[in-house]
């Protein structure tokens, strides 16, 4: 059965171009082998979205969106795999067997899915119901109208142990499944289970499309946790998903612009007031997760916190993810000897809108009213700015000391942007604000530099294949590179490496596929196939897409790869016994000193033996 489902994925595959289901959507233009457009999944006015029609997979250099036909439709029509797989099947006038449910891409996610939608569901009707008055009186209460009530699904859990267990089991759902579905808790002492829900209005937290993942439960009055999430179930990572990110998307994509704020109930209340970019967090910080997910739709972000000092911490910890964000793409960028359009826009300008201390977005709107809301938006300052402004207020820039202060503060944020022109004009603006010369701020940057080995900036990188300068992450990315485009590589590469010597998630994912042993014969789509992170497909496709930037002998270039990963791993190590033998020295400790000492011999030989090595595979 699942090698037949296989068999017809395989033929509408073959049988549907990519091209011609991908046109419907896109304006392209040749370019080489590769056509491009304007990407589909965020909004951009350089084409960066591309697809190759003889590999049949495209990729989107800018928000790294990337896949098959069967991904492509998944995403534009935010369907499920099976009915994505369903229309292009009815395409290519291939007749499905009905009783082939295709077993890639579902399974047990469908089940939850089913779980927690009856759950929405339940919760729902609950409010609607007599039961549901104090859930109706509290969102009354708080301004929340029957509309917004209904857009977004919010509901009710009542008061007791077991309600919701009971309305679903008559449905035929076993507490164990609510329980992985973080819809039950189980008992302690293994004894049954209980609601986790209860005496909660409850957000159902939607997935992108619109189908309710996980719930976040507000008490009604100062019962402890005022906010009680769904714990992480395999439908729900706290940090890979934005609270109304679903109704927002489309909003977001047309006017490039996302609004991020903390709270359930500050989203809703910004959809309530017109304000249909805004989503939540979640939580206080931003993760990396998120920042990736939000560039997928919005060109440009606005951070909206309270001015409180929680709000503040929570920015500013949201600045440093968006730093990250920006920086991961930069620090690729400068150590591969790669076109820049290959990764390209990497860009998500960041602005930081702050309230009056102690408001929130929600009372904002409701007493200040949408109009003045929108002018706080529009007077939201770039993250440099925002930060100045925060630093200004804690130190007085009147004295050394607080010059002092402030210098340091901005100097860590700088440290950490990934573009030097950007570096160079924030230290302008430092300097003139604080009446000190822009060397001496330099000055100190390099001091922070110094210290700070794990952000040290690659040096630009040399037109060697390998180049000196460039990192482990990027001897990975080009090893795993070639073992996409050169599918001769993978059974003699099986002998030398592992999946394990990865460190980048993405690179470790895909190189545990490629490295298999069906791997060696394996196609694009098959390998597809295999794959389930996100991460992985998209990282599979960018390689699939842009050409391995070297020439030459490919089997050397993948035996320099290696050999870089492997030297990189022992300076990591000599360093970590340089330490400790320094420790060791100034405690006094003989014995250990001389063990260190005799392994740093160790790990150096091995050094020099590695660089001799003309590693060939
Ligand atoms: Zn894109």
């Amino acid at each position: 059965m699942a090698g037949r489902s296989r068999d017809v994925t395989d033929e509408i595959r073959s049988r549907v171009g990519i091209l011609e289901v991908v046109s419907a959507h896109v304006t392209l233009r040749r370019a080489g082998r590769n056509y491009k457009g304007l990407c589909p999944f965020h909004s951009e006015k350089t084409p960066s979205f591309t697809v190759n029609p003889e590999r049949g997979f495209f990729y989107c250099f800018g928000c790294h969106a990337g896949g098959d036909v069967f991904d492509f439709v998944m995403r534009t029509g935010g369907v499920p795999f099976a009915e994505a797989r369903r229309e292009l099947a009815e395409r290519a006038g291939i007749r499905l067997d009905e009783g082939a449910e295709p077993e890639r891409r579902a399974g047990d996610r469908e089940r939850l899915l089913r779980a927690v939608g009856e759950a929405a569901a339940f919760f729902r009707a609950q409010l609607a119901a007599d039961a549901g008055r104090r859930g109706r009186d509290y969102l009354a209460g708080r301004g929340i109208t029957p509309d917004t009530i209904e857009r977004f699904g919010v509901g009710y859990a009542p008061p007791g142990w077991d309600h919701l267990l009971r309305a679903l089991r008559a449905r035929g759902f076993e507490p164990a499944a609510l329980e992985q579905a973080g819809l039950a808790t189980g008992r302690q002492g293994g004894d049954g289970y209980y609601d986790t829900f209860r005496d909660r209005i409850v957000f159902p937290i939607r997935d992108l499309q619109g189908r309710p993942v996980a719930f976040g439960g507000r008490a009604l009055d100062d019962t402890a946790p005022k906010y009680l999430n769904s714990r992480e179930t395999p439908l729900f990572v706290k940090g890979k998903t934005l609270y109304a990110l679903d109704v927002a998307r489309a909003p977001i994509r047309e006017s490039g612009g996302a609004v991020v704020v903390e709270g359930y109930i500050d989203a809703l209340m910004c959809h309530q007031f017109g304000i249909e970019g805004a989503v939540a967090s979640l939580g206080t910080a931003l993760t990396l997760d998120q920042v990736l997910l939000l560039k997928r739709f919005a060109s440009r972000v606005t951070l909206v916190y309270d001015a409180d000092a929680a709000g503040a911490d929570a920015a500013t910890r949201g600045i440093g993810v968006f730093n990250e964000a920006g920086r991961e793409i930069g620090t690729a960028q400068d150590a591969f000897t790669m076109p820049v359009s290959l990764f390209g826009q990497a860009e998500l300008p960041v602005r930081v809108a702050v309230l009056p201390p102690g408001v929130d977005p929600d009372s904002f709107l409701r007493t200040q009213g949408p109009e003045r809301f929108r002018s706080v938006l529009a007077a939201a300052l770039p993250i440099f700015e925002y930060r100045l402004e925060v630093a200004m207020r804690r130190h007085d820039a009147r004295t050394v000391e607080g010059k002092v202060g402030i210098v340091d503060e901005m100097s860590q944020l700088i440290n950490m942007m990934a573009h030097p022109v950007r570096q160079a004009e924030c230290v302008r603006v430092l300097a003139e604000r604080l009446g000190v010369r822009e060397d001496a701020i330099r000055g100190e940057l390099r001091r922070l530099g110094t210290r700070d080995h794990g952000r040290r900036p690659a040096r630009p990188a040399a037109a060697t294949p390998i180049p000196e300068s460039s990192g482990r992450t990027a001897a990975e990315q080009l090893l795993v590179h070639l073992l996409v485009a050169e599918p001769g590589l993978r059974a003699p590469m099986r002998r030398a490496v592992t999946a394990e010597m990865f460190r980048d998630p993405g690179c470790r994912v895909l190189a545990a596929a490629l490295l298999g042993p069906e791997a060696a014969e394996e196609d694009a789509g098959a390998l597809r196939e295999r794959l389930r992170e996100e991460t992985a497909i998209s990282l599979l496709s960018r390689f699939l897409i842009a050409e391995p930037p070297v020439r030459g002998d490919m089997h050397k270039v993948a035996g320099g790869c290696v050999q870089k990963i492997r030297l990189c791993d022992l300076e990591e190590r000599i360093a970590q016994l340089m330490d400790a033998h320094g420790e060791a020295v100034r405690a006094g400790d003989d014995a250990r000193r001389d063990g260190l000492a005799a392994e740093l011999l160790k790990a150096r030989t091995e050094k020099e033996r590695l660089r001799e090595l003309k590693v060939s595979v």
